[in-house]
This record gives C-alpha cells, structure tokens and sequence, in this order.
C-alpha cells in the first residue's frame, strides 16, 4: 500500500514518516505529544510488514488519544488479524466507488452505502 504523509484522526492531524533503522529502535512508534507516528522502513522492508505496522501504529493512536487501555499482546493481535481481513477481503471503507448504479448496490451487487438510507 502507499502509506501516506498524514492521516486525521479524531480531530487530529497526525504525520507519518519512514525513517531509516538507525533513527528508531521498533518497527514503528506513535508519539501522541508530536501526533507522530514514525514506520521503520529500508529497502528491504517487506511490503506487508510495513503495512501492518502502519495499522498497529493507527490503533496506538486511538488507544492513546482516547485514554483506552489495552494491552500492548491484544493490540498487536487486534492489528494483525483486522490488517489480514481487511487486506484478503478487499474491503474499502472509503464509500463512493466506481461503478455505483442505484445507490444501494454496486456492480458486484455488494450492498453499498453512499447516501443515508433507510432500512426498514
Ligand atoms: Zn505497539
């Protein structure tokens, strides 16, 4: 995946950077004074293992801005598995993709919601 520069969340603004492995002692840190999450990354870095720790780092974030507690084990597993559905499924949240007919379904008939709906 392209790991973007910045990404909001909950009202922040928090940047993202690759740094070589001699700037950081982990795979990845969040620094929630900085809103800085920072991604150990060299040339060899497979591709997968960045992406997740990308994921691992957005999840320390949210712990962290919003006081949760969590043990550093479950969150770890939290990541891997939600990055192992999302990526094996496909599964984009973004809302308003191609292809959208009705409204409700998208060619591949996937329920899809890109306006308020009502359910009944
Ligand atoms: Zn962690």
């Amino acid at each position: 995946m392209k790991i973007p520069n910045e990404i909001k969340l909950g009202g922040h603004e928090i940047k993202v950077e690759q740094v070589a492995a001699k700037d950081i002692d982990s795979p990845g840190e969040f620094n929630s004074y900085y809103d800085l999450i920072r991604l150990r990354f060299e040339h060899d870095s497979p591709e997968s293992s960045l992406s997740e720790c990308f994921l691992h780092e957005i999840m320390e974030a949210i712990k962290a801005k919003n006081n949760l507690v969590i043990d550093h084990t479950h969150l770890t597993v939290l990541s891997e598995v939600l990055f192992q559905v999302l990526r094996d499924n496909r599964l984009d949240f973004g809302g308003m993709s191609s292809g959208v007919k009705d409204g409700l379904t998208n060619e591949t008939g996937y329920f899809h919601l890109d306006k308020t709906v009502t359910i009944k």
